[in-house]
């Protein structure tokens, strides 16, 4: 904890900043482990650190927060008295317009824009992280187990995803990371298809993509089945993806390039003519965000580094007929990796009866 405080400071070193005040909520409940990072901001100092947040969370901050808590509904000008003089660092990505152009009210100077400096030191987890990240995995594994009992013709996309939400919340976890999506039949063919009143009918392909929070953690985890006997043409396209998704995961190690192992996966399918439809880009960080850092796309500039976490996640899509996307979690060891997600990733036919 002082350590991920200390990682601060070096990075505001060297930005010259005597101050930094973080509202993204990720990296502030990273700091603090208070759990209404959306309602809080922490202010770091050379010396000081602090949590502040209002009247609505004393106790919650007197128990959950490891900073300081300053209870006051106007936090700017608690964040003036505290920065006298010298620059103070504001995360672009995440403070608003209004918000910046209050606050060097306050201040009687501007505040200096920074990018990524607090996520970018998030990307690698230390072994509590990576056990909560673990812990999310599992409950995700169970959760699509028990989906796939309820998943039959006739059932509607949207049941199985109340299903699977039901099953994380009453099993301990803190809710979804990100809404729950099944995609079936044509609407595979969407790599966002959150989950529709459409029935699931046999012979479809169905893609659910899910993933737990527990304490604050997430898990992402993708598998596509077939619903009873499916056409050549989707089962060829699931091999392809699968084939793509082994090829680029076997790459994950210290030191490989985000950028390459989108090429690897990509590589792959355009020799199955499918590089046109791989519409996105092959994975992502995942933390106490669900998108973090590394970016594992064509134009990312990202190295991998032993405790990142990351998904692998090619899919194929063709519009209007049907898609597949498979979705391993990973976490970076120091010679390799080590997969996350344990579900069964192989072609897989839930039978219609
Ligand atoms: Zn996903
Ligand atoms: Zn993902």
């Amino acid at each position: 904890m002082s350590d991920r405080l200390g990682r601060v400071r070096a990075a505001m070193d060297e930005r010259s900043l005597s101050a930094m005040l973080v509202t993204t909520p990720a990296s502030v409940r990273w700091l603090s482990g208070f759990t209404a990072p959306e309602d809080a901001r922490v202010l770091i100092t050379p010396h000081d650190a602090w949590l502040l947040t209002d009247g609505r969370y004393v106790a919650q901050a007197d128990e959950e927060s490891r900073l300081e808590a300053v209870i006051e509904r106007d936090w700017m000008s608690e964040v003036a008295s505290r920065v006298r003089s010298g620059p103070l660092g504001v995360e672009a990505e995440h403070l608003t317009l209004a918000s910046a152009s209050s606050l060097a009210g306050k201040l009687g100077h501007e505040p200096v824009r920074t990018e990524g400096l607090v996520s970018r030191l998030r990307r690698v987890k230390d072994a509590s992280e990576i056990d909560a990240i673990r812990r999310a995995a599992a409950l995700t594994d169970r959760a699509f187990e028990h989906a796939l009992r309820a998943l039959r013709p006739g059932v509607r996309e949207v049941e199985i995803a109340l299903e699977i939400e039901r099953f994380v919340r009453t099993q301990g976890g803190d809710g979804m990371a990100f809404d729950v999506i099944v995609a079936s039949g044509p609407r595979s063919a969407m790599p966002h298809g959150t989950a529709s009143p459409k029935p699931i009918e046999a012979g479809e392909l169905v893609t659910i993509d899910m993933g737990a929070r527990v304490d604050g953690y997430c898990a992402d985890m993708t598998r596509t089945v077939g619903v009873g006997e499916v056409a050549p043409a989707h089962r060829e396209l699931f091999e392809a993806v699968l084939e793509a998704e082994r090829a680029a995961l076997a790459e994950v190690r210290p030191g490989a390039h985000g950028k390459d192992l989108d090429a690897v996966a990509r590589d792959v399918l355009t020799a199955h003519g499918l590089g046109e439809a791989f519409a996105h880009s092959l994975g992502h960080g995942v933390g106490l965000d669900v998108h973090e850092g590394p970016a594992l796309s064509a134009r990312s500039s990202d190295e991998l580094a032993a405790g990142m976490v990351v998904t692998i996640e090619p899919g194929a899509y063709r519009p209007g007929d049907a898609g597949v996307r498979i979705e391993d979690l990973a976490v970076v060891t120091d010679d390799g990796h080590e997969v996350l997600s344990s579900s069964p990733k192989d072609w897989r036919v839930v039978e219609p009866d």
